[in-house]
């Protein structure tokens, strides 16, 4: 499942596409996140506009246009790709942006639960998926005091605190149980427990995990590429997830998975303790 690193690679490959005129736009009309369908009449909007930035917060991304911005969230399986108009499309595309150079932005979604909608810049904010997002884990940055002043007054396990976007845009299963490893704190401590040394170890191990996975062009489990096709190459680089019996980077311990909030989570029962 795309992350912030995946998004923000899709984001970052996708900047080849500024400048360009959106000339048509198809959708194929299938429902996509809860069964929702993308607003068709509002996408259409998009013909005629100039593409003229692609912003990104959590796992949204934006596509600004000199008219409405188009928002996607890759949801599981979703792809947005830069194609050439001749190349065949996929089964499960979703939509086509028809570029006037000759180019396609396609989005696919094998198992749909991508989301495609239409905002205006001024007022995203409403949007529901945009109104619930806390500070951006990169471009605001995870400030330790601010994170243990919301942490002191949840009870959930730290795993499950580190995935609420509503306290950190952009840390998904993968990244929570990587930087909980990173941290030295046990996925299912309470997050009231949270100490401030222990806060300052966890802000500064989601940024470390995300930046590197960043620079190794994220994390290909399965579906992601970036938005020129290439896969992550971060999945040579975990610590912990989906690495259950091999034994920890750091103690030698067996990793072992559970399954907290019904997410596998991954951890060293020797070397995370706190
Ligand atoms: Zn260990």
């Amino acid at each position: 499942m795309p992350e912030l690193p995946e998004v923000e690679t899709v984001r970052r490959t996708l900047t080849p596409a500024i400048g360009a005129r959106i000339t048509t736009v198809w959708d194929s009309a299938k429902g996509l996140h809860m069964q929702r369908k993308p607003p068709r009449a509002k996408l259409k909007t998009l013909a005629g506009a100039t593409i003229t930035g692609v912003r990104r917060h959590g796992k949204y991304l934006l596509v600004d246009t000199d008219g409405p911005s188009l928002l996607v969230h890759l949801g599981m399986t979703g792809r947005f790709c830069i194609h050439r108009a001749g190349e065949p499309r996929h089964n499960h595309t979703h939509l086509v942006l028809g570029l006037a150079d000759g180019r396609e932005l396609r989005f696919t979604d094998a198992r749909r639960f991508g989301q495609l909608d239409i905002v205006e810049r001024e007022r995203e904010r409403e949007h529901a998926g945009l109104a619930l997002l806390g500070p951006d884990a990169l471009v605001d940055g995870v400030d330790p005091d601010a994170l243990l002043a919301v942490a002191k007054r949840r009870k959930s396990p730290l795993k499950i605190f580190v995935l609420d976007q509503s306290v950190i845009a952009g840390v998904g299963n993968i990244y929570a149980s990587e930087a909980l490893w990173r941290a030295q704190l046990r996925p299912t401590t309470r997050a009231h427990k949270l100490t401030l040394p222990a806060a300052k170890r966890l802000a500064a191990a989601i940024t470390e995990t995300l930046t590197n996975a960043l620079e190794n062009g994220g994390t290909t489990l399965s579906d992601f590429v970036a938005a020129d096709g290439t896969k992550g190459d971060n999945v040579d680089y975990l610590w912990v997830y989906e690495r259950d019996g091999e034994p920890c980077l750091r103690c030698k311990t067996r990793i072992k998975r559970s399954v907290l909030g019904g997410r596998a989570t991954y951890y060293c029962p020797r070397c995370q303790t706190a």
